[in-house]
C-alpha cells in the first residue's frame, strides 16, 4: 500500500515535471520563433507558405544547381581599397590575406601554403594571440583552382568579350579581378567580430539607409519602421534580412571545439549562438523581426528572378562543355518554373508609384543608398566575409535592376520580350543573383533545423 503511494506521488511529480519542462522549452524555442508566423510584413504572402515552397521545392535545386561549374566561380575584385576609412580590424586583410594568383600562374596551392606558414610565424602573428589567429585562418581564402578550371576561365573571357555588353561593371577588366571557387569558400563562422564588423553595420545602417529618427542607432525598430514610407521600410527590411542570412550561416556553420582531445573540430550548428542573436529577451526584443526580414529579403530576389525569367530562360551559360551547358540551362528551366507558378509574389509596382518629382528623388536616392552600400563592402575585414558579402550584395542589387528598370511595373509582369534593349545582365551578376537567392534559401532552410534543435 505505502509503495503504490509512493509511486502514485512519483508519477505525479513526473507528469509535472514533464509539463514544465515541456512548457520551458516551448517559450525557448518559442522565444525566436515566436512572431515567426503569419503574413510577411508589407506583402501579403505568409511565412509559412515560404516556408514550404523553399524547403520542398526551391532549396534542394538551387543546392544543386549552385555546385555547377557556371555558378560555382564567382569573378570578383577582394584588393579594391575600402573608399571611406583606413582598414582597423583587428586581423586585417593585410594579415589574413592570401596571395592570389593570376589565372595563368601555377600551382597556386603550393604558394598560398608558403605564405600561410609566413604569416603563421611572424612576429605580429605570434603577438596577435589566439583569437586573431583563429580568426585568420578562419577567414582566409581558398584560392585554389584546377588546371582545367583555368583553361576555362580563359575560354569564357573570350567569350564574354566577344559579347557586346550593355551594362558593364566598374572594373570588370582590372587585373586584380580573380575567380573563387564558392564552394571552397563557404559562407560560415569566421571568427570576424567586434569593431571592424560594426563600423561597417552602424554604417549600412546609420548613413546608408533612410531612418525615422537620426537619433536612432543601427536600425529603427518595427514601432517607428511604420512611421517611414514604404520604399523606406522595404529598403530597411532587404538590408536587415540580408544581415540576419549573413548571422544565421555562422551560427549555422560554426566551428565547435573536438570531442575528444586530438580530433578535429567540428563544423555545425550553435543553439546558444542562434538564441543570443534572435531571442527577444537578448535582441532588445528585435530577433524575431529580424528573422522576419529575412523572407522580405527572399520575396524580393524571388520576384526578380519571376520577372527575369524570360531573359534567363534565353541566357547562355557558357562553360565550354556543351553538355553541361545544355544541363545548367535544363536545371535553370525547372527552377524558374516553380518560381513563376508560385501565386503571391512580392508586388514590386507598388513601389515608387506615381512620377512625382518627389517619388522621382527618392527612387534616386534609394539607389544611390544601395550603390553606396556595396562599396562598403570593400571595407570588410575579413576575406571570407568581404566575398560573401560583396556577392550578396551583388545579387540583391541586381534583384533591384531587375524590378526597377524598364517600363513595365504591372504586378505579375515580366521583363519584356525584346528584353535586349531594356536591360543586359552580365554574367558576374547572374552567377551573384542566383548564388545571393541561394543564401537566403538555405537560411530559411536551417531555420528549420533550428526550430527542430530547439524543441
Ligand atoms: C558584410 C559582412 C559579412 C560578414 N560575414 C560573416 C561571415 O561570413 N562569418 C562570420 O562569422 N561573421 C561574418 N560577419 C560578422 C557578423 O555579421 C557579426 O558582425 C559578428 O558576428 C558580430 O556579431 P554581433 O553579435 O556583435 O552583432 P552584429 O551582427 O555585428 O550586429 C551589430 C548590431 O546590429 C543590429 N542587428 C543585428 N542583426 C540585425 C538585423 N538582422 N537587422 C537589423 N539590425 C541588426 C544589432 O543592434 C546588433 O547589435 C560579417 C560582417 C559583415 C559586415
Amino acid at each position: 500500500m505505502a509503495f503504490k503511494a509512493v509511486s502514485v506521488t512519483a508519477v505525479f511529480f513526473v507528469i509535472i515535471h514533464a509539463v514544465r519542462s515541456t512548457q520551458w522549452s516551448d517559450t525557448v524555442s518559442d522565444g525566436c520563433f515566436c512572431k515567426l508566423q503569419g503574413e510577411v510584413d508589407d506583402c501579403s504572402c505568409k511565412v509559412e507558405s515560404l516556408d514550404s515552397l523553399n524547403n520542398n521545392q526551391i532549396y534542394p535545386r538551387l543546392k544543386s544547381l549552385l555546385t555547377r561549374n557556371f555558378f560555382r566561380y564567382f569573378k570578383v575584385n577582394l584588393q579594391k581599397p575600402c573608399p571611406f576609412w583606413t582598414d582597423d580590424s583587428r586581423c586585417a586583410l593585410k594579415d589574413c590575406h592570401v596571395n592570389v594568383c593570376s589565372e595563368d600562374q601555377v600551382p597556386i596551392d603550393v604558394k598560398q601554403n608558403k605564405q600561410d606558414i609566413e604569416n603563421k610565424y611572424s612576429k605580429e602573428a605570434q603577438q596577435d594571440g589566439h583569437t586573431c589567429q583563429e580568426e585568420r585562418e578562419l577567414s582566409a581564402l581558398d584560392t585554389t583552382l584546377s588546371e582545367s578550371s583555368k583553361q576555362a576561365f580563359k575560354d569564357w573571357k573570350d567569350y564574354d568579350d566577344s559579347l557586346d555588353m550593355f551594362c558593364e561593371m566598374d572594373d570588370e577588366h582590372s587585373a586584380d579581378l580573380q575567380y573563387v571557387d564558392l564552394l571552397l569558400n563557404p559562407e560560415r563562422y569566421t571568427g570576424y567580430k567586434g569593431m571592424s564588423p560594426h563600423r561597417i553595420w552602424r554604417s549600412v545602417y546609420e548613413e546608408n539607409c533612410f531612418k525615422p529618427s537620426e537619433k536612432l542607432h543601427y536600425g529603427p525598430d518595427q514601432d517607428n519602421l511604420s512611421n517611414m514610407c514604404l520604399e523606406k521600410r522595404a529598403f530597411y527590411r532587404m538590408i536587415s534580412g540580408l544581415h540576419t542570412s549573413i548571422n544565421i550561416h555562422l551560427c549555422d556553420q560554426y566551428l565547435h571545439p573536438s570531442d575528444s582531445a586530438f580530433g578535429p573540430p567540428k563544423w555545425g550548428p550553435n543553439i546558444k549562438e542562434f538564441r543570443q542573436r534572435f531571442d527577444p529577451e537578448t535582441s532588445d526584443g528585435q530577433g524575431p523581426q529580424r528573422l522576419k526580414n529575412l523572407y522580405f529579403a527572399y520575396l524580393v530576389e524571388l520576384r526578380a528572378l519571376a520577372k527575369a525569367a524570360p531573359y534567363l530562360l534565353q541566357a547562355e551559360y557558357y562553360t565550354g562543355n556543351s553538355a553541361q551547358d545544355e544541363d545548367v540551362r535544363n536545371a535553370v528551366k525547372d527552377l524558374l518554373q516553380i518560381i513563376r507558378s508560385f501565386p503571391d509574389h512580392f508586388d514590386e509596382s507598388k513601389l515608387f508609384q506615381d512620377h512625382s518629382l518627389e517619388t522621382l528623388k527618392l527612387k534616386m536616392e534609394f539607389r544611390d543608398h544601395f550603390r553606396n552600400i556595396s562599396r562598403i563592402m570593400d571595407c570588410v575585414g575579413c576575406d571570407k566575409c568581404r566575398l560573401w558579402g560583396k556577392l550578396q550584395v551583388l545579387g540583391m542589387g541586381t534583384a533591384l535592376k531587375i524590378l526597377f528598370s524598364g517600363n513595365s511595373m504591372d504586378p505579375g509582369s515580366t521583363v519584356s520580350a525584346d528584353f535586349k534593349a531594356d536591360f543586359q545582365l552580365t554574367r558576374t551578376e547572374i552567377v551573384a543573383l542566383f548564388n545571393a537567392f541561394g543564401r537566403l534559401s538555405s537560411s530559411i532552410h536551417s531555420l528549420e533545423n533550428f526550430r527542430k534543435l530547439m524543441r
